[in-house]
């Protein structure tokens, strides 16, 4: 079974770029089938409104239940005093089996890891190399399955990803997919560090190829058990809400003797012009 565990779906109502104007999925599906990838989990593209774009989600997920998941798209700062209804709606309503949450928008809030908490629902949120918060969210919500795309950094900061793989190591409830990390060795790094079981297969499609994506998996060249896992039998047992198992223990990995420079808010304050 394998299982993309990143594509959008739909249409965003901005103008800026693909993310936040079209998801459609035409090609998409053709070039999934081709790879022999069996089920998608679609959320929105960037949107003003994700009670919108979540229900459009869910319209595409209805009209192939066998082989789409729904993730609850979320702004964290503009849903705020509403997540809990936009989940529950795309959850009791739509069958959704995840959130997602985009530092573009808003940086995840305690409201929306509280509802992730409540509904036992997975977290995939796009920190854009702001990896320090993975820290919080790991201690803060241990028992929330937070999925941090791209090895922490859409945009390669290396930097960013190197720090994210120590977290990955770490944390038992951090993991990451795949989808745009082009720099191999991290992604070997990774699976090695921090074990098969802490690595999702991601395409973010309909943008990126899922079958050239998928070939990165494959040339991990990993043990079947293993490969299994990243494809596909990892995203599984975090969204199978019934019967979820504990999570596994993290692996021991000796602290870093540097901890990575992020941006301190305190700093930025004092250093700014009055
Ligand atoms: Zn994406």
């Amino acid at each position: 079974m394998i299982v993309d565990c990143h594509c959008h779906a739909g249409l965003g109502d901005g103008l800026t770029g693909p993310w936040d104007t079209e998801a459609r999925l035409d090609r998409y599906l053709t070039r999934a089938a081709a790879a022999g990838i069996d089920r998608t989990v679609l959320f929105a593209a960037f949107h003003s409104d994700y009670a919108v774009a979540n229900r459009a989600v869910a319209r595409i997920v209805a009209t192939q239940p066998d082989r789409f998941f729904g993730f609850a798209f979320v702004h964290a700062a503009r849903d705020a005093g509403r997540v809990d209804t936009l989940v529950r709606e795309a959850v009791e309503g739509h069958g959704f089996v995840g959130i997602k949450v985009h530092r573009y928008d808003a940086r995840i809030t305690r409201e929306v890891c509280d509802v992730a908490r409540a509904h036992s629902l997975p977290v995939l949120y796009d920190v854009m190399g702001e990896v320090s918060v993975v820290e919080l969210l790991a201690r803060e919500y241990p028992d929330v399955a937070f999925v941090i795309p791209h090895l922490g950094s859409f945009a390669d900061d290396w930097s960013a990803q190197i720090a994210f793989v120590h977290q990955l190591a770490r944390h038992a409830n951090v993991f990451t997919d795949t989808s745009a990390v082009r720099r191999f060795d991290l992604l070997e790094d990774a699976v090695r560090r921090a074990g098969a079981h802490k690595v999702l297969f991601g395409s973010d499609g309909p943008w990126l190829h899922p079958g050239i994506e998928l070939e990165k998996i494959r040339l991990l060249g990993l043990a079947p058990t293993e490969e299994a896992r990243v494809v596909g039998k990892n995203v599984l047992q975090l969204v199978a809400r019934v019967g979820r198992r504990p999570l596994p223990p993290a692996l021991p990995v000796a602290l870093p003797r540097e901890v990575p420079a992020v941006p301190d808010p305190w700093l930025a304050r004092e250093s700014a012009p009055l």
